[in-house]
């Protein structure tokens, strides 16, 4: 399970959220996903479902932490009412570039990227991405995860509005197996 440590995770529902979250763990230390340019680049292969990872380099992923780092604060529920002007400015400027563009193969039903595509155009993509989410209604609606030891965003898209986890699979089951132990204790003391 070793080399799953560093997975990416994919839990946001939007893009600039499952951006944010390639600094996991927050609450402990952080857990740094984008720890190269290849991971960069292999992320917006992952997250933009492109058929190759984007050619990065080092200062690609300089730029990628700011970036992921004023969004991150832009949209957290805890930080999002007193936006500061610096983290706006670094998302502006990224979304003024130009983004990714895909566009139809020969056959007229596959997508390629085009060949020219770069991290920086990823990072604008992703910029806007974020553009959209905070001036649009999904805003209200973006929460982290209530399991204590993820910090992960994500925008609660159900009816109700009331998602408590970034993945009932992992974190809701989690919680639930912590709950169920510290009952069991509970009782254990009990009982003497
Ligand atoms: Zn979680």
């Amino acid at each position: 399970m070793a080399q799953d440590k560093f997975d990416f995770r994919f839990r946001g529902g939007r893009l600039c959220l499952d951006f944010a979250a390639t600094l996991g763990g927050r609450y402990r230390g952080g857990v740094e996903r984008l720890r190269s340019a290849d991971d960069l680049g292999r992320w917006f292969h992952l997250a933009l479902s492109l058929e190759r990872d984007v050619p990065a380099t080092a200062q690609n992923v300089t730029a990628a932490y700011e970036l992921r780092e004023a969004i991150y604060r832009l949209v957290h529920p805890k930080t999002r009412e007193r936006p500061a002007l610096l983290d706006i400015d670094v998302v502006n400027a990224w979304a003024a570039r130009p983004g990714l563009v895909s566009e139809l193969g020969s056959d007229a039903r596959s997508v390629t990227l085009r060949s020219d595509s770069t991290a920086e155009a990823g990072l604008a993509t992703v910029a806007r991405d974020a553009v959209d989410l905070l001036s649009g209604p999904w805003l209200v609606r973006v929460s982290e995860c209530a399991f204590p030891d993820c910090s992960l965003l994500f925008v609660d898209t159900s009816r109700p509005g009331q998602r408590q986890w970034c993945d009932m699979k992992s974190c809701g089951n989690r919680f639930k197996v912590r709950q169920h132990r510290s009952k069991a204790r509970h009782e254990a003391v009990r009982r003497g």
